[in-house]
């Protein structure tokens, strides 16, 4: 095992991988801009390093800097969390040049599957069924038009080096489609610097249901069962839970094999998740993999009772997976509710401020992942996630009234956050029935602050 991992990340993730490092008995580096002296990894790590200014391009994202200090102070491995460095297959590559181990996939894998539309060609050749469009790559709005004619409309512009719900864009009638291909493509260039463009059709209200899949070195490949991540907002997810309600034992097989078959597919090693989109029929369809640990890894944790972080550790040290896919027993119901410093009746507005008041809730099934303490203000220069609540019950609707009274013990003061908003989430009608899918806050959305009010 590692003796001193160095963490090139920020935030509540950064603080989760300090805890599973600490409970193994390994020695941290915690790595910080200016703007987080004060930060809860700073206090937490064995050991801490400044690398740079606020800026995230200066600083978290500054390769060299991160990898002079993982040197200088005798890591062995880098953890790099989600976001920032995560899926850069040049910085996976540079770890391994100077003898640290990376924790995640190599960096020939990340290339395989971080490039959206290549991993789509895998997923085909290898069975994994995907959305119908494009084979590979589109060079002109003409021969996307062509492939739209051929699967009809409406379809999905999207970028190939794509995240985030950036580079996409949905196209209804043919006489659209080269201005928003022109769109997406200058979106994907600004975002990503690469403005390559693919296409699918663009499935009615789907689903987005995950499946974590976890891969070592010597062949053996599981997965954890589902996340159903379908209450988002601009492709943004806000609440996740596992099991999901929309799948049957039987389509949780077939879909759990199909992730199997696509982590065997790329070569994966270490833990990474496979989107499918799910119809209104109970077809599912490969959208994309994501090479790193997720915001949401919690709610498998809890009905699974593993530590994610722990098995990317081990398996990153070349040890077997600690179970097989007989040993996983996933049990009772666990959700996720994201805390963000943002305004719901601003239209989701980043709110950062100063942490004026905190009490976390407690008791029962409750586990809450956060970067605050009372006093921290919160930075504006990063992301807007500042807790994530996680509650685990034997049952979906036990879980659910058990998020409401998490959500209601929660006392965060001194900037508006996404808490109450989803606490009503937690009160509609379709949420309760498990009726909803990836349009359910666009629709809902005004209804829900609406009720806010009239409280
Ligand atoms: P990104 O990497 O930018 O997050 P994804 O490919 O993961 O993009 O898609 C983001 C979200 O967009 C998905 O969670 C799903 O809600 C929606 N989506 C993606 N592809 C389709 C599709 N073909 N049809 C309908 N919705 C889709």
């Amino acid at each position: 095992m590692f003796q001193r991992v160095l963490i090139a990340n920020r935030g509540e993730i950064a603080v989760r991988i300090i805890r599973a490092c600490r409970e193994l008995g390994i020695d941290t580096v915690a790595v910080y801009s200016s703007a987080d002296s004060d930060s809860l990894h700073v206090q937490f790590a064995t050991e801490s390093v400044c690398i740079g200014p606020a800026k995230a391009a200066d600083s978290y994202l500054n390769p060299n800097a991160i990898l002079t200090v993982a040197k200088q102070t005798g890591c062995d491995a880098v953890h790099p969390g989600y976001g920032f460095l995560s899926e850069r297959s040049d910085f996976a590559r540079q770890c391994t040049e100077l003898g640290l181990t990376f924790i995640g996939p190599s960096g020939d894998v990340m290339d395989k599957m971080g490039n959206k539309s290549a991993a789509r060609e895998l997923m085909i050749a290898n069975g994994v069924p995907v959305v119908p469009g494009s084979d590979g790559a589109l060079e002109t709005a003409e021969a996307a038009m062509t492939v739209a004619e051929k699967i009809g409309y409406p379809v999905l512009i999207k970028a190939s080096a794509g995240g985030g719900g950036r580079g996409m864009r949905r196209v209804d009638r043919p006489e659209d489609l080269t201005a928003k291909f022109e769109e997406a493509r200058a979106e994907a260039v600004a975002c990503f610097g690469n403005g390559e463009l693919y296409l699918e059709k663009l499935i009615l209200n789907p689903k987005h249901i995950e499946f974590q899949i976890l891969a070592d070195r010597h062949g053996n490949v599981i997965h954890l069962g589902e996340r159903d991540c379908s209450i988002q907002r601009k492709n943004q997810k806000l609440i996740e839970e596992s099991p999901s309600k929309a799948l049957s034992a039987q389509l949780r097989e077939e879909m759990g094999q199909a992730a199997v078959k696509a982590a065997k597919a790329a070569g994966y090693e270490n833990a990474g998740t496979i989107e499918f989109v799910v119809d209104q029929e109970g077809h599912f369809y490969f959208i994309e993999m994501n090479t790193r640990i997720q915001v949401e890894h919690p709610v498998t944790e809890m009905v699974t009772g593993l530590d994610l972080v722990r098995e990317q550790l081990r398996i990153a040290a070349g040890l077997p997976l600690s179970l097989t896919q007989e040993d996983v027993q996933l049990r009772g119901h666990a959700i996720e509710c994201r805390i963000n410093a943002e305004n719901p009746s601003e239209n989701f507005r980043p709110c950062p401020g100063t942490t004026t008041f905190l009490h976390f809730p407690g008791g029962p099934g409750v586990r809450v992942d956060s970067l605050l303490y009372n006093g921290y203000t919160v930075s504006p220069f990063y992301d807007s996630l500042v807790a994530k609540v996680i509650v685990h019950a034997p049952s979906r609707l036990e879980a659910i009234r058990r998020m409401r009274r998490a959500l209601e013990e929660m006392l965060l003061e001194g900037y508006p956050t996404t808490a109450d908003f989803c606490h009503l989430v937690l009160h509609h009608p379709d949420f309760i029935k498990g009726q909803y899918d990836t349009g359910f806050l666009a629709a809902h959305q005004d209804t829900l602050l609406n009720w806010e009010k009239e409280d």
